[in-house]
């Protein structure tokens, strides 16, 4: 007879977790990998992964998981014991998963934060036996690497041919400033409304801009205070320009950039995604530069995600198309 299966909730709890065959009863295929946020309601990676799982015919699915700070460290232990392949991180646990995790991959110890936990599968021996990394959680972080496959995909360039400008300094940013240092970009510059959280984050980078490469007055590496003057000034000496803070999320948020201050040569990429187009994304196209939003971040990130957890290659086309 076959199976009687019900679908999975829009959103889970940590007390599912201490619950799972309860809350899960008759769930088909089971959940074995989710996102963990608060908020997280409005997360579009279930839909992205769950697509590449069908896809793949893989038989599990991927939930969106409600967890406070306070919860973190109970919620990764218990989906160790429930076997999970692996799981997302947001908002607000990306730092804190740090040290919550067994070990870290380069890209999270670099990058000082965890976007996914991969869970090692229990690996038994001809003895009997349980590997030593069973069960073993480690963290890694695909922002980086996403963002540059997302800048390769909108404008065709690589971040090497490139003078980068990022507004903001929080864990977005810093992703993206390691990923610019790492492949050694022309020139970067990191605007923060708190100066001193931008003038740490360029120290933290000092090693990688040392070599001379920009001919010219400017320097390689630079930190800026938030004002129309320094923006203005940076604006003839950047090719692209990223806001990686949280302005423009709501409807009614400004540009972080006006687009008086905007160039045509610009390329101005927005992590913020959503399906209008964002006010930074408006004004660079008033002002006649190329825009892109963040949704092509989100789903390279998810894609190498995919490509940890299952070893093989992300059906990128589905997962773009379920976006
Ligand atoms: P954080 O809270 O870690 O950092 C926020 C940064 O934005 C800080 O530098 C903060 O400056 C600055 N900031 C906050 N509010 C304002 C404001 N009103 N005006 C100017 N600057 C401000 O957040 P995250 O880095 O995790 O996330 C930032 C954005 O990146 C989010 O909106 C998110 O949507 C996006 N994101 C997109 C991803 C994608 O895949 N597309 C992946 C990850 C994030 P200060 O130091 O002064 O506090």
């Amino acid at each position: 007879m076959k199976k009687k299966s019900t679908s999975a909730k829009q959103v889970y709890g940590l007390a599912d977790l201490q619950d799972w065959s309860k809350a899960t009863q008759d769930v088909d295929p089971p959940i074995r990998l989710g996102v963990f946020g608060d908020p997280v309601a409005h997360s579009l990676s279930p839909q992205m992964q769950n697509a590449a799982l069908k896809h793949c015919k893989i038989d599990m699915q991927y939930v969106r998981f409600q967890i406070s700070p306070g919860e973190l460290r109970e919620a990764l232990k218990l989906i160790r014991d429930l076997k999970f392949v692996g799981v997302n991180l947001t908002v607000p646990h990306k730092i804190a998963a740090l040290k919550l995790v067994d070990d870290l991959d380069e890209s999270a110890q670099s990058i000082g934060a965890v976007n996914a936990v991969k869970i090692n599968p229990p690996r038994v021996g001809g003895d009997g036996l349980v590997g030593a990394n069973n069960g073993k959680l480690r963290g890694l972080n695909s922002d980086g690497k996403g963002f540059a496959r997302a800048i390769r995909e909108e404008f065709v360039v690589d971040l090497r041919d490139l003078r980068v400008m990022i507004l903001g300094a929080g864990g977005a940013a810093r992703a993206i400033a390691m990923q610019c240092a790492k492949e050694n970009c022309e020139r970067l510059v990191i605007a923060n409304r708190t100066f001193e959280n931008g003038k740490k984050l360029a120290d933290e980078l000092r090693d990688f801009f040392a070599g001379p490469r920009v001919l010219g007055p400017v320097a390689r590496l630079q930190a800026i205070a938030w004002d129309e003057a320094a923006f203005r000034f940076q604006i003839g000496n950047v090719d692209l320009i990223v806001n990686a803070t949280p302005l423009g999320l709501n409807r009614s948020d400004p540009s972080p950039i006006p687009a008086r201050l905007l160039a045509p040569h610009l390329m101005v990429y927005d992590t913020i995604y959503s399906e209008r187009r964002t006010p930074f994304v408006s004004a660079a196209v008033e002002a006649g530069a190329r825009g892109a939003n963040g949704l092509s971040m989100l789903l390279h990130q998810g894609a190498l995600a995919f490509e940890i957890w299952f070893g093989r290659e992300a059906p990128l086309d589905v997962m773009r198309a379920a976006l």
